[in-house]
């Protein structure tokens, strides 16, 4: 079975969805393992996220693509249409957000979990996830809207997007004895056991 690190971030605590979500992922047969409140440091929200090129890049070409489409410069918004620098602020942005209150991290067990949650959680940009996942039905938010605003886009949940991230995220916020092993009641039906 494969583990998966979600933090539901402050949009989506003070919001009250925090059952609302955990229910849809428990609802599809993942079973929750460890869960617990934080109220992240912007220090530690800023060691969270990757400081790598290729991450910076992809996040700014979130913003970019977008200020391309409605012909808007990312310049006066960022002060720089320079895809690194654009990142590092969102970056910037993000741990501030993730600081600014309680956030709930949670492991989530099961098969293809990775995946299966990055599917009910949608897209990053609210304004295009579809309608059924996390994100399209509780969010609106864009990026040229965010940006204006300096702000990360308000899109309520992270999730890990691979193997490798997943198990350093669950490393980064939980400690093993904070991971629990137990059977849910339905497992053996549901994957045939
Ligand atoms: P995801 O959360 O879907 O895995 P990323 O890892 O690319 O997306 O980005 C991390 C978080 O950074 C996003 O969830 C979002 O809150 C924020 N973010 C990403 N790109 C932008 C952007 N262009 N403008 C503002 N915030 C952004």
């Amino acid at each position: 079975m494969e583990r998966t690190f979600v933090m539901i971030k402050p949009d989506g605590v003070q919001r009250g969805l925090v059952g609302e979500i955990i229910s849809r992922f428990e609802r599809t047969g993942l079973k929750v393992v460890a869960l617990k409140m934080v109220r992240p440091s912007k220090e530690q929200a800023m060691k969270f996220y990757p400081s790598d090129e290729e991450w910076l890049k992809t996040v700014a070409n979130k913003s970019l693509s977008v200020y391309k489409q409605l012909n808007l410069d990312p310049k006066k918004d960022f002060g720089t249409d320079d895809p690194i620098e654009i990142g590092k602020k969102i970056k910037e942005w993000l741990a501030e957000f993730l600081a600014s209150g309680p956030c709930v991290a949670i492991v989530i067990e099961g098969n293809r979990a990775i995946e299966v949650v990055r599917k009910i959680v949608g897209a990053t940009r609210p304004y295009e996830a579809q309608p059924g996942t996390i994100r399209g039905d509780f969010s609106t938010d864009s990026p040229e809207l965010a940006n204006i605003m300096k702000r990360p886009l308000r899109n309520l949940i992270h999730a890990s997007d691979s193997k490798e991230v997943a198990e350093r995220e669950i490393k980064f916020w939980f400690n093993e004895n904070e991971i629990y092993n137990y059977k849910r009641a339905d497992e053996n039906i549901i994957y045939g056991l």
